[in-house]
């Protein structure tokens, strides 16, 4: 079994995963996290420059927030879905998305009223490494890709665990094991789904404590005819 840590921040996971030569990153925070992960690192004795690879499993500032710093200083390389170029460039969140429970429209509004909770440093993808290629097989890790809480969720399997990023959340701000925002939520219904069809047990978020894949199961069943709020019209 890898070993995984979290050097999450502010109510983002950022985990690292083991591999033969150092760690692999999964998610930064938001943009003004930097420092708070920093000293994570440092409380875990874990070196910057031990950080290979950064995986981004969606663009969103959450997640990409000090995503170019992190590359930068710690020598990493990017993998991602080259199909993110335009959004990762744009630096934003993507705006007119669904949310799971119109009650949190207003905390929505008032959040996309900050900038720095829904902008990032833009990224460039050039050299980056195409997760679909599956560049860290050797290593044990795969990835596939999901849709529904962006137009493309990159996941990551390492042995009995799949990271899903937001594709599920059990933290504040979710809606059962439902994230707050939505850009499909047919597709997002399918990609539970899929994840309740693969073999795996624990589901690890960007947002709250790791789960069983069982626990999403319950969950699913209850959520034929959610209510969404859509966003910004
Ligand atoms: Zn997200």
């Amino acid at each position: 079994m890898k070993r995984v840590l979290n050097l999450g921040t502010i109510g983002v996971n950022s985990y690292l995963v083991e591999i033969s030569d150092g760690w692999v990153l999964v998610d930064t925070g938001y943009p003004f996290s930097y420092q708070h992960f920093l000293r994570a690192a440092a409380r875990q004795g874990v070196e910057l420059s031990s950080i290979r690879y950064v995986v981004l499993t969606h663009v969103h500032a959450d997640h990409a927030g000090f995503l170019k710093r992190v590359l930068e200083d710690a020598g990493a390389k990017l993998i991602c879905l080259p199909a993110e170029r335009d959004r990762l460039l744009s630096g934003r969140n993507k705006q007119n998305v669904y949310l799971s429970r119109p009650i949190l429209y207003i905390i929505n509004r008032i959040s996309a009223a900050l900038p720095r909770f829904q902008t990032f440093e833009p990224v460039d993808v050039t050299g980056a490494l195409d997760a679909e290629t599956q560049p860290l097989e050797k290593e044990g890790i795969t990835f596939f890709v999901l849709h529904g809480h962006t137009d493309n969720d990159l996941c990551m399997r390492v042995d009995d665990k799949l990271f899903v990023g937001d594709v599920c959340m059990s933290g504040i701000g979710s809606v059962g094991y439902s994230p707050l925002w939505i850009e499909d939520n047919a597709a997002l219904t399918e990609s539970w789904k899929q994840l309740l069809a693969m073999d795996a047990e624990f589901l690890y978020v960007g947002h709250g404590k790791p789960f069983l894949k069982r626990e999403l199961a319950e969950f699913v069943k209850k959520q034929e005819n959610r209510k969404l709020c859509k966003l910004y019209k």
